[in-house]
């Protein structure tokens, strides 16, 4: 088996590593059939790529041993020092994690006191489940969805909130199939057949702003264009009602260039070639995003005036948002260990960690696990929120969702039917905003519609949706039932002479006008029918009528119905 790329590295200590978690994985295979060492060994070479330091490569290669066999923490310490115990012991500690099912939380606890400690254990976890993702066709269906919505809900944020956009966004995308299975199929047939169009208008407008920026005399470190991830355009279009027209970014070029300066002048140039669409340019620069993201971006109506999203911004910035804390950690190890890496240059203050260090104070402020982990899952799920079926289901909903949106996430005749709901036993108003980990219990009635003032408060468009379709269908049906014109008889009779004299008869007697009369006879069979009409009656004159047909000689068979 050989050691990829870490045995470039040449350290005595990553060998060792690698030799021991060899030896206690033997004969161990992965779903895949691939030998057991191929997941430690490519969790190890991700965590190196990211930047991190040996210890931390050699705890990802040792990151299973002592989960999986017989080998113990005291072993490791013995073998590889306290260091790498601890970042394995964190690992081993959060093996399986689950969220946030009650019998877990301690779990979950333990897992946020280990990376807050040191976030390498964290960074190593994302490397971890990254190469589980890449691998996670070969797990058994039924447990593929599970994996991939823990992946969504916990390591997505996680990596998010560590500033490390692009392996969250990875994340995101090989979980999304998984995760929301219909709607990716949606999504691939609804952006599909544009793909190669919108790959081939970035193929013509980069040389375009190349030529642009070299008569200027700037000459950017790259230019690429990218297309936007699925998951992140499906949670975009979830928040523009699905409508793909208020996507402004599904293509997107990125300029990198050296210095703050030129991303001012750059940003100059493409608003001199293009028009800029008003309001769509942010100076993330200026005011960085809460997570640490830095960048300035424009869209602008661009050849064939078409919407093309630039983000222009730094090398470093660049890296350090694909990065976030790693980058910000292999600098840290980069001043102590002189091993110097290109790009890694002029990283910001320490403010970036004070997520981290919010979370360790939290822990000391919270007296109870209870108070702090709801702390921590108001912050980390911001915009959503995991409440309960009765059963214990739990249901994934966007911040301020309601009951009603709740009933309709189980079930649209649960949501039409909605009369009340129960939050954690008690009686609570149908717009009450939902918040994680209430038990929610829908009180249902038979034929009860759903209300138009609903729509005031539901918050995901799939109740609203809902909400307006079944109150449209109620008020065609009472449109219906409130407006008839008119009443139609239809008399088949055995065509005898004086058979609508007597017809036209039991109409005037009961003083109702006639407004139409026919009637065919089909020689063959020498049944008549007679139809005629006459302004809406009520049912119960209706019915009258019909009896009174009825007894006429010769009548056969009498029907009605009323004509709107
Ligand atoms: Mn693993």
């Amino acid at each position: 088996m050989s050691m990829g790329s870490i045995a470039e590295t040449g350290s005595p200590l990553l060998k060792k590593a690698f030799d021991f978690a060899l030896k206690a994985h033997e004969g161990k295979k992965r779903m895949n059939g691939d030998p057991y060492i191929v997941h430690p060994l490519s969790v190890a070479e991700t965590v190196q790529s990211w930047g991190l330091d040996e210890n931390s490569v050699a705890a990802a290669l040792l990151h299973d041993v002592v989960e999986d066999t017989s080998v113990t923490i005291g072993d490791i310490k013995k073998t590889f020092g306290d260091e790498i115990a601890f970042l394995v012991s964190g690992l081993t500690k959060l093996q399986n994690l689950k969220y946030p099912e009650n019998q877990d939380r301690e779990n979950f606890r333990k897992f946020i006191i280990s990376f807050s400690e040191d976030l390498r254990v964290l960074i190593i976890k994302l490397a971890d489940r990254l190469h589980n993702m890449q691998t996670l066709q070969f797990l058994p269906p039924e447990r593929q969805k599970p994996f991939a919505l823990e992946t969504a809900e916990i390591y997505a944020p996680l990596a998010y909130r560590l500033g490390m956009q692009k392996l969250s966004g990875e994340l995101d995308d090989l979980a999304f199939p998984y995760s929301h299975p219909e709607e990716y199929q949606w999504l691939i047939g609804e952006v599909e057949e544009t793909y190669e169009e919108r790959q081939e208008y970035i193929k013509k407008v980069l040389p375009l702003v190349k030529t642009a920026l070299k008569e200027h005399h700037r000459e950017p470190l790259r230019i690429d264009g990218r297309v936007k991830r699925y998951f992140s355009l499906y949670k975009k279009l979830l928040r523009h009602n699905m409508n793909l027209g208020e996507i402004y970014d599904l293509v997107a070029l990125r300029v990198i260039v050296k210095t703050i300066e030129e991303c001012y002048a750059v940003l100059g140039i493409i608003h001199s070639m293009w028009p800029p669409l008003p309001g769509r340019f942010k100076d993330y620069i200026a005011r960085p995003k809460p997570n640490g993201y830095r960048s300035l971006h424009t869209t602008v109506f661009c050849v064939d005036n078409k919407i093309l999203e630039v983000q222009i911004k730094t090398k470093e910035m660049h890296e350090e948002n694909e990065l976030g804390i790693a980058a910000h950690w292999a600098y840290e190890q980069i001043k102590s260990s002189s091993r110097i890496r290109s790009g890694w240059r002029g990283v910001r203050d320490k403010k970036e960690l004070t997520w981290v260090k919010q979370l360790q104070n939290w822990q000391k402020k919270f007296s109870s696990q209870e108070e702090f982990l709801s702390a921590v899952k108001v912050d980390f799920f911001k915009d959503r929120i995991f409440v309960f079926t009765p059963h214990n289901d739990v249901i994934d909903l966007p911040a301020g969702s309601t009951p009603v949106d709740f009933a309709y996430r189980i079930h649209s005749q649960i949501g039409n039917a909605c009369v009340g709901a129960k939050v954690n036993g008690k009686i609570t108003p149908l717009d009450y905003e939902l918040k994680s980990g209430d038990v929610v219990e829908i009180i249902t009635q038979k034929g009860k519609k759903p209300s138009e003032g609903w729509l005031r408060f539901v918050k995901t468009s799939e109740a609203k949706k809902k909400v307006k379709s079944a109150i449209s269908e109620n008020e065609r049906k009472l449109i219906g039932r409130a407006t008839p014109k008119a009443v139609e008889f239809k008399i088949v009779n055995s065509d005898r002479p004086g058979f609508l004299k007597d017809v036209t008869e039991v109409f005037a007697n009961s003083k109702i006008n006639i407004t139409y009369l026919s009637s065919e006879t089909d020689h063959r069979s020498a049944f008549s029918t007679v139809v005629l009409r006459c302004p809406v009656l009520s049912e119960a004159k209706v019915e009258t009528c019909i009896v009174k047909l009825k007894r006429i000689p010769g009548s056969r068979e009498v029907s009605y119905k009323f004509l709107r």
